[in-house]
């Protein structure tokens, strides 16, 4: 387990520590709670509902990869079951501060990964940014979407995000975690990691520019992990596929040394691209990680 997974374990009230250390000490925990979890831990801490969320945000904040500010920011995100997805924000040395990712973008892409549809509420531990109201505003259910601070009541979305600009206003039906399938065959591709960096450009979101791409990274112990692109209206708070497959990585517990290879598929025919940050990102990460690139 990470130190820092242990170090967040002694900041919970005691009654949750009992609860959580096993869970947290298991190899395959996956930085969520099933509404059974959830459940347990209302029963033995006392805490319920937002209360607990807010007590275990200190568990998400240790999954932030801070070399740059060492601000450690956390954010838990609830699907309409009742799980709860923990989020973090992850920063690269040696790349533009763009590729930066969000806590509540990790926490959202990591509850997509997993395959959530819709989100009622998230809960973080600083205000959010301008920047994340408007990645936020791409969701399926945005306008519901409730946003729990400490020692705040719990605001809607559009509270802090008032007069939003969106996907309607560009004539675009379709939100993120919506069940997308953008109709490309993937049969033909007999590369394994390549072929779920495809599967994943399926399901990427990207009604915009319609570079329907995906990333896939396999860690050394080969297991793969996926991520959609996530595109936004306002265009500069899309998420980056590489991006979304690394929240992945992180929130399964892996470091980026733990990384062997990684593949990244995206439509020929599209006006923008993500093989030139992504190549730049990795660089940064270790450049002798190599990458497998495939258009349709
Ligand atoms: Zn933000």
């Amino acid at each position: 387990m990470r130190t820092a997974l242990t170090d967040a374990l002694t900041q919970l009230p005691d009654a949750l520590q009992s609860v959580v250390s096993d869970w947290i000490n298991d190899a395959n925990f996956g930085a969520s709670f099933t509404p059974e979890q959830v459940a347990q831990m209302e029963s033995a801490s006392g805490l319920s509902g937002a209360a607990l969320r807010l007590a275990l945000l200190p568990l998400a904040a240790a999954y932030a990869v801070t070399p740059i500010s060492q601000f450690n920011v956390g954010a838990i995100v609830r699907d309409e079951s009742g799980t709860l997805y923990l989020g973090a924000n992850i920063e690269f040395t040696g790349v533009q501060l763009g590729q930066t990712v969000h806590a509540e973008q990790c926490a959202i892409s990591h509850a997509w990964t997993k395959g959530a549809k819709r989100l009622t509420d998230i809960t973080i531990n600083y205000s959010p940014c301008g920047h994340c109201r408007q990645f936020m505003n791409e969701l399926n259910g945005a306008e519901s979407l409730s946003i729990q601070l400490p020692q705040c009541d719990a605001k809607d979305l559009h509270t802090y995000l008032p007069e939003p600009f969106g996907p309607a206003d560009l004539g675009i039906e379709s939100r993120l975690l919506t069940d997308e399938s953008n109709q490309l065959s993937t049969d033909d591709i007999d590369i394994p990691l390549l072929k779920a960096a495809a599967d994943a450009a399926n399901r990427s979101h990207a009604p915009y520019s319609g570079n329907y791409s995906g990333a896939a990274v396999e860690t050394s112990d080969g297991e793969f992990f996926s991520g959609m692109y996530a595109e936004n209206a306002a265009f500069n708070p899309s998420l980056p596929p590489l991006q979304v497959a690394l929240i992945a990585v992180n929130m399964a517990g892996y470091h980026w040394t733990d990384i062997r290879s990684v593949a990244l598929a995206e439509m020929a025919s599209s006006t923008v691209s993500h093989l030139a940050d992504t190549q730049a990102t990795l660089d940064a990460i270790d450049p002798d990680i190599p990458l497998v690139y495939s258009t349709r």
